[in-house]
């Protein structure tokens, strides 16, 4: 297969002088499979250019378009995709299935009368919209696994097998804890992360010949954006380095950084990955940059597990939210009754059991610190129950620290969020754990 960028940069599109090399459009990456299947990853500004480079190749385009969200640096560029303005050509859209709205609906929006002057109806292009969750779907011709990531926003990154290669595109993404690695344990194994989030992400780029990942900031520049739902390139070569990958390629350079800037991130990042004693080859993607992916895998064969995809769209889901603090309580509930979930609350954890043993819930958003019973001992409790054992646990805490972190999980959480959070963040969290416990 082979892959080129369109589009590196995160945000917004920033062309100038100073961002010549590294490219100033937003994320788009073109793949074309040995067979000639054509897969597209986001739409952002640089989807202009590569709309302009098939058209020029001549004859019908037929493109699936992988969107992992719908922020506009992800999609600005679709309006100006020129296949979709030429009868006979096809265009399938894929995306994750949207808390406000399908895609279709999100994708008209954005080219409503006020904002475009040609409506997403009058395309004369015949154009499909694909809802995902996580799960395993065939696509041009590809095999391709879709995973949650963590963002403000329901956000997939793609695993994408063909030709004997697997490639794997990760924007945008942010650590699931401020510690990657168990206090006591060897760093540089999947086992060995603290958060179950990051050894997903982690098992999900296993082996992977490409990893085309977010890496926005810098780590020093990383403290004061946090939550914003973008990487660090320390963070990625780890990770990357523990999964085995082959090569990564950092991408959504920030808006902010030129090219001296990132060239000085490629450098730091290349130190970072020798030292890490893995062969692990890592660079910033530039514009304009093709690679040739001659996979070892046998063709056929592929290293993801298969499974199927659930959408948690259709259902009426209800949530319990148990905290001692009604500020936070109220805040919460505003958030997940926005996106349409029933709402029940408890202010302590006996009163939490309680309702649970009344009316059980699809999912528990608890609090870890409350007066009285707290947090993990309510888990104990559920755990211990045979009613309960499985049902999803988010657990809210503002202790990011590796004790209280590993704590959770050994009491047998389902995802674990740290204050101070976002609302789309928490939203976003609380999504993937229902869709994920519809797989089970
Ligand atoms: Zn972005
Ligand atoms: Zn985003």
């Amino acid at each position: 297969m082979r892959v080129r960028f369109w589009g590196t940069r995160g945000s917004i599109a920033v062309p100038g002088p100073g961002t010549n090399h590294f490219g100033g459009n937003t994320s788009c990456v073109e793949l074309v499979t040995d067979a000639g299947g054509l897969l597209i990853f986001d739409c952002g500004t640089g989807a202009r250019q590569l709309a302009g480079a098939l058209m020029a190749r001549g004859g019908a385009v037929d493109a699936n378009i992988l969107l992992g969200h719908t922020h506009w640096d992800h999609i600005q560029g679709f309006p100006f995709f020129t296949p979709a303005f030429v009868k006979g050509n096809t265009v399938a859209i894929h995306g994750p299935e949207g808390s406000r709205g399908s895609l279709h609906e999100v994708l008209a929006g954005q080219m409503e009368f006020t904002y475009f002057p040609v409506d997403l109806t009058q395309l004369p292009a015949a154009i499909t919209y694909h809802d995902l969750t996580e799960g395993l779907h065939a696509i041009g011709g590809a095999r391709v696994a879709a995973q949650y990531l963590n963002h403000p926003a329901m956000t997939v990154g793609y695993r994408v097998e063909v030709d004997g290669a697997s490639i794997v595109y990760l924007v945008d993404h942010e650590p699931f804890s401020d510690e990657l690695w168990r206090a006591g344990s060897a760093p540089g194994r999947i086992e060995s992360m603290l958060h179950e989030g990051d050894r997903r992400h982690a098992r999900f780029m296993a082996d992977a010949d490409l990893v085309i990942h977010d890496a926005q900031y810098t780590p020093e520049e990383y403290p004061a954006k946090k939550t914003w739902g973008h990487s660090t390139y320390d963070y990625v070569v780890q990770v990357a380095a523990a999964a085995g990958v082959k090569r990564v390629a950092l991408t959504h350079h920030d808006p902010g950084h030129d090219d001296a800037f990132v060239a000085e991130i490629e450098r730091r990042a290349r130190a970072l990955a020798e030292r890490q004693g893995t062969g692990l080859d890592v660079f910033c993607a530039y514009e304009g940059c093709e690679i040739l992916l001659e996979g070892g895998l046998p063709r056929g064969a592929s290293t993801t597990s298969p499974s199927h995809q659930a959408s948690v769209a259709q259902r009426q889901f209800h949530v319990l939210v148990v905290d001692d603090q009604p500020d936070m309580v109220t805040l919460i509930v505003r958030a997940l009754e926005s996106d349409h979930y029933t709402v029940s609350t408890a202010t302590s954890g006996e009163g939490a059991l309680r309702s649970i043993g009344e009316r059980m819930p699809d999912i528990v958003v608890l609090d870890y610190k409350m007066n009285g019973m707290d947090g993990l001992e309510v888990m104990k409790s559920l755990r211990a129950g045979d009613r309960t054992r499985l049902l999803p646990v988010l657990m809210l805490t503002a202790m990011s620290d590796e004790p209280s972190t590993r704590a959770g999980f050994d009491a047998g959480v389902t995802d674990y969020v740290t204050k101070p959070f976002s609302i789309p963040q928490l939203t976003a969290r609380v999504r993937a754990c229902l869709a994920r416990a519809q797989l089970q």
